[in-house]
Order: structure tokens, then sequence, then C-alpha cells
């Protein structure tokens, strides 16, 4: 059995960002492909960051993706709590360990005291580390503030002129120097942890095996490392994954488009096709292949396919995938696409078979289950009005002559299969002495109020009868 253990641990903010997504998505396909565990962990130890309902949003919106984890919040498993706000007892008692064993130090320095140090910082551009002076503080003296409720932190002791390096799966050996490390603040005044020191703690007691994250905190992992040293604890292995980038190749922002799976979700691209796009951002199969389910990338991802350089978030790209999964989906599971967005404009008492027909005849007329709707709106609203050019293109002064003779076949027909409507609408155009195009345009644009559609003969079968009867009637006295 496999002992792979890996995590996505995002600090809920409301939304999952996109490359949260992919995040997610590289750590489920590396525990999938290596028969490992995947888990959520929820950091959420930023108070000030709290939002209702984010946790909630979050499970939500990865279970769309079809990312399943194996442990986690509402799931359990034997390293819960997965909600680090539950675990701060952990924290803090590992925070004291490590002042017990001199690798951090309590620090009491006000607010306006640290705004001072940042500054002076600033301007020497090198950590002055000036909170250092609490270590020289006596024991006594600490134990005395403590028990006395002065406001105090935890730092982390950084070694001096040391060169702090560890491998990276993706970009091969990295190295920072000590020096250029601040002593970080490990556990707040608060009493809450900072993210260091808990993922660190939970990364360890979650038998966490391979850390893969955003090439972002890479240069938090230096202090990482320090700390599973100073814990005597094995480090993980780390993957960084590359940035992800604006097209102008600026680090990907909300400014020049959406972050949010959300907001993706809402605009009707299909989870199948987000997460196919997010995979190719940072991980290419080796070959020219693009579209890939999910099933097919468990199979195939290797972190070693994982590329250091940034990748472009192309929205083109993405359109496109959307209409390649939908070109590819199977009638019924787009039925289930479509639903919603028939409730959203208002349509209601469809029959799932009549929904099906709508599917069949405009699957490849649109690209996305929304697009079913607002494109096909005349297969259940009469339509209200008629496309000027249309009209202008085919409604001739001889055209309600022509409709008529055609109108009367239609209310003899007895059955309204496509191949009958086939014919009469070919003996009318006969009978009136014009090719059957004459006739198809503007019954087209009676039926359905536009110029373009799928082939009429279906069309109307699916309408039925009296529907098309009903519309060509409308449609004649509509335009005179
Ligand atoms: N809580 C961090 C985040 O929001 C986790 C980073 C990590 O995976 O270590 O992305």
């Amino acid at each position: 059995m496999s002992t792979v253990r890996v995590r996505f641990a995002p600090s809920p903010t409301g939304y999952l960002h996109v490359g949260g997504l992919r995040t997610a998505l590289y750590n489920y396909l590396f525990a999938r492909r290596s028969g490992g565990t995947f888990i959520l962990r929820v950091e959420d130890t930023d108070r000030s960051r709290f939002v209702e309902g984010a946790v909630e949003n979050l499970i939500r919106t990865l279970e769309w993706a079809g990312l399943r984890f194996d442990e986690g919040p509402g799931k359990g498993g034997a390293s819960g709590p997965y909600i680090q706000s539950e675990r701060l007892e952990i924290y803090r008692a590992h925070a004291a360990a490590l002042v017990a064993s001199g690798n951090a130090y309590y620090a009491f320095d006000t607010a306006e005291e640290l705004e001072a140090m940042r500054k002076r910082q600033e301007k020497l551009q090198v950590p002055v580390r000036e909170y250092r002076r609490a270590l020289e503080i006596p024991e006594e003296e600490v134990k005395r503030r403590l028990s006395a409720g002065v406001p105090a932190v935890v730092r982390l002791k950084i070694p001096a002129g040391e060169t702090v390096a560890f491998e990276d799966i993706v970009r091969g050996r990295v190295e920072f120097s000590s020096d250029g490390i601040d002593d970080q603040v490990l556990l707040k005044s608060d009493g809450y942890p900072t993210y260091h020191l808990a993922n660190v703690v939970d990364d360890h007691l979650m038998g966490i095996t391979h850390v893969i994250r955003g090439e972002e905190w890479l240069p938090s992992t230096p202090k990482h490392v320090l700390l599973y040293r100073y814990f005597g604890w094995e480090i993980p292995l780390f993957a960084h994954l590359p940035l992800l980038l604006n097209p102008d190749r600026s680090k990907l922002s909300k400014r020049q488009g959406d972050v949010a799976v959300e907001e993706y979700r809402n605009r009707g691209f299909s989870p199948e096709a987000l997460v196919n796009f997010v995979a190719l951002l940072g991980w290419n199969p080796g070959d020219e292949r693009e579209i890939f389910t999910l099933e097919e990338l468990e199979k195939e991802f290797t972190l070693e396919r994982v590329g250091k350089s940034g990748a472009v978030f192309n929205v083109e790209k993405l359109n496109w995938m959307n209409t390649e999964h939908f070109r590819r989906a199977p009638v019924a599971s787009l039925l289930e696409l479509m639903r919603p967005a028939v409730a959203a404009a208002g349509i209601t008492g469809v029959e799932d078979s009549y929904l099906l027909d709508v599917i069949r005849l405009l699957k490849e007329r649109v690209e996305r289950p929304g697009d079913f709707v607002s494109t096909g709106m005349y297969f259940f609203r009469d339509p209200v009005a008629y496309d000027e050019q249309a009209k202008k293109k085919h409604w001739k002064p001889e055209t309600a002559d022509h409709l008529r003779r055609a109108l009367a076949r239609f209310r003899d027909l007895g059955s309204w299969l496509p191949a009958d409507i086939e014919s009469v609408v070919r003996a009318a155009a006969q009978s009136s002495g014009v090719g059957a195009g004459t006739l198809i345009h503007p019954l087209r644009l009676s039926l359905t109020g536009v110029a373009l559609g799928p082939g009429l003969f279906d069309l109307m079968a699916v309408l039925g009868k009296e529907t098309c009867l009903r519309r060509i009637e409308s449609a004649l006295t509509a335009l005179g």
C-alpha cells in the first residue's frame, strides 16, 4: 500500500481561486495516481480574514469540480480535526516546546515598536531583528510578564550565516541564506498560530509526505525547513507549482479577469472543462493532446512533468475546451446541466423527453448549457418578434400565399414525423411553383423568429403540430 499523503490547505476566503483549484487538482491527481490519500485541511487561523460560510462553499466547489477528498472536514479521518481553528491547543503546545528547546522565544514588542522597527528595516534593506532584545530579558522576568498577561508573541530563532537548502521536485535544489529571513512570529498575541507554525505542525501530525503548493510559498519554505529541524521531524518532499500569469505575463489578478472558480461555474463552464484547463497550467502530457477527462488525468499525471515557468491563463483556450467537452458530453449528462438554466429562465413544466429533443437538435450549435435556453428560446415560447434582416431577405410579397398553402396541407397531415413534414413542404413548394428553399426560410422565420437553427423538419417535429400551426398563423398576421 502506498503511504503517499497529500493535502490541499486553503485559507477560506469565500471563494476558490483558480490557482487554488489547480493546487487542489494536482494534489488530488498525485494521490490518485500513487494510490495515496488526499486530505482537505482548512487553514483559518487568520481571524481577521474570517468569512461566514466560506468552508461550506469551498467544499461545495471542490465537489462540483469532482475532487473528492479522503479525509477532511465533514468527512473525518484519523488525523482530525481538519480545521485549524479547532486545533489551537496543539499549536500552543508546540510553540511552548520550541521555546523550551531554545529555538523560539517570547517577545513583547508593542505594535508601535514593531512599526518603528519595520521602518528602520525598510531603510536598511536587511532584517534588523531588533526584537531579539527579548532574548536578553531574564527568564524570571519573562515568566512574570507572561503570568501578568502582558501581550507576547513567540518568534522563531533563525540562525545567522547559514544556507538553508531543500530539494524541490519541480525546481531541484533550492537555497536561501538565513541572513535574509526574519525571526518569524509563530504564535500571535491572540494565542492563534501563524500560517508557518500551524502548517508545519499539521503537515507532520497528519503524516503529509509531499507538500504540493503554489510558488508563492517558496520563500516560506526555509522557515518550515528550520521548524522541522528544530522539532526533530522528517522533512516532507516539496513541489512548488509555477505561477499563474495574465496574458501580459503579470501575476494572475482579478483586474484582468475572473479568478473565482464559482464565477466560471456561474458563467456556465463545465467542471470537466475547467479541470482540464487548469490541469494544463503548469503540467503537460509530453505530447500534443489537450483534451482530458479527470479520469484520464488520474492515470497520466506526474509531478515530473510539472514545469518551472509561469503558466498563462488564457480564457480563449478555456472557451475552446469548454466547447470540446460539451460536444463530447452524452446528451443525458447535458440534461442535468441544462435544467438549472431552464429554471433560471422561468420556464416550467417541461418534460425531460422534450429537453432531450432540444439538446439533440441544438448540441452542435451551442457552446454551453445556458445557451440551449438563450439560443433555443423558441422551443419554449412563441416568437414575439421576427429577425429584421431575415424578414427583408425571405419575406416577399408572395410569401404569405405560399405559407397559407403550406398551412392548409399541414392541417391535413395526420402523422407529424420529420419525413412527413418534409414531403408536405416539398409538395407545397411545388404547387406554388417555387423551390423548397423559398418556403423553408419563411417557415423557419415564422416558427422561430430567427434565421438560423436546426433542420426545419426535425425542428417542426419537436415543436409539435399544434404549436407549428399556431405560429404560422401568428406570423401571417404579424407580417401582414
Ligand atoms: N493556507 C495556505 C494557502 O492558503 C497553504 C499554503 C500551503 O499549502 O502550504 O494557500
